[in-house]
C-alpha cells in the first residue's frame, strides 16, 4: 500500500513537472505564446527547479535550435538523424549535450540571461532537486521517497523524450510538417503530444486545433487567464510558413 501511494505520489509530481515544462519552459519561455505574471512566472520559476533541475535558459536553447534545424543537421534530438530508441531512451544525453554548449545557450536565448538569482540558486540543479527530494522524504519518509523520486524521474525523461520521438516518428500529420500528433501521449503529456499542430503553429499558447483535439495544458491557461494570471498573445492561431525539408 505504502509502495502504491510512493507510486502514485511520484506519477504527480512528473504530472506537475510536465505542466511546468509545457506551460512555463516551452509556451511562455521559448516561444512567448503568452506571459506570466511575475508571481505566477516565479513560482513556476521555483517549482522547474526543485522538480527537474533544469535551467530554463539552456532548455529554451534546445528547444529553439530544435525548430531553427527540425529534423535535419543540426537538430538536437531528432530520431530521423540520431535513431528512435537513442532520442526515446537517452533523450537527456541528447539534451546535456547542446545545453552545455555556451555559445548555443547565447545565441538561442539571448533573451534569457543569467540573474542574480541565477548565479545564487536556480542555477545549482543538485540543491533545487535536493530540496525536491527532502520535500519527498518530508512526506513519505526515506524508502518511499526513494521510490517516489525514481517513478518521477523515469517517467518524466521517458514522456519529454517521447515528444521528440514518437511526436517525430508515428502519428497524424494534417499540417504539412515532418512532426506528428498523437492524442494519447497529448493526455500524458499536458498536450505536448499535438506536436504536428506545434511545429504548424509554434506559437499558438493551444496546441489542439481541430475539433476532438484535447490539450489539458490549454485548460490550465485558459484557468490562468481567466484568473488574470497569464495573458496569451495571439487570439488568433498563426500558421508557420511549411519549411522547404518537411515531408510532405
Ligand atoms: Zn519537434
Ligand atoms: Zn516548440
Amino acid at each position: 500500500m505504502r509502495v502504491l501511494l510512493a507510486v502514485v505520489f511520484g506519477l504527480a509530481t512528473c504530472q506537475i513537472a510536465l505542466l511546468l515544462t509545457t506551460l512555463y519552459l516551452h509556451r511562455a519561455l521559448s516561444h512567448r505564446a503568452l506571459s506570466l505574471s511575475p508571481g505566477v512566472a516565479f513560482a513556476c520559476r521555483v517549482l522547474v527547479w526543485i522538480s527537474t533541475g533544469v535551467r530554463p535558459r539552456q532548455w529554451v536553447a534546445v528547444h529553439r535550435k530544435h525548430h531553427a534545424f527540425t529534423d535535419v543537421e543540426g537538430d538536437p534530438h531528432s530520431p530521423l538523424l540520431e535513431g528512435f530508441s537513442m532520442v526515446q531512451f537517452l533523450n537527456f544525453v541528447l539534451y546535456r549535450r547542446v545545453a552545455r554548449q555556451e555559445e548555443v545557450v547565447r545565441k538561442y536565448a539571448r533573451d534569457l540571461p543569467a540573474d542574480a538569482w541565477d548565479r545564487r540558486l536556480f542555477d545549482h540543479a543538485l540543491l533545487g532537486l535536493g530540496i525536491g527530494f527532502a520535500l519527498f522524504v518530508l512526506v513519505l519518509g526515506w524508502e518511499m521517497a526513494l521510490v517516489a523520486a525514481a517513478v518521477h524521474a523515469v517517467s518524466y525523461l521517458l514522456l519529454n523524450a517521447a515528444i521528440n520521438a514518437i511526436g517525430h516518428s508515428w502519428g497524424r500529420r494534417p499540417y504539412p510538417n515532418i512532426a506528428t500528433n498523437n492524442q494519447w501521449l497529448a493526455f500524458l503529456t499536458m498536450g505536448e503530444g499535438l506536436h504536428n499542430n506545434h511545429h504548424a503553429a509554434p506559437t499558438s499558447a493551444r496546441l489542439s486545433l481541430a475539433r476532438r483535439e484535447l490539450d489539458p495544458g490549454w485548460w490550465v491557461i485558459a484557468t490562468l487567464q481567466r484568473l488574470g494570471w497569464a495573458k496569451v498573445r495571439h487570439t488568433e492561431v498563426k500558421l508557420a510558413r511549411p519549411k522547404a525539408s518537411a515531408a510532405a
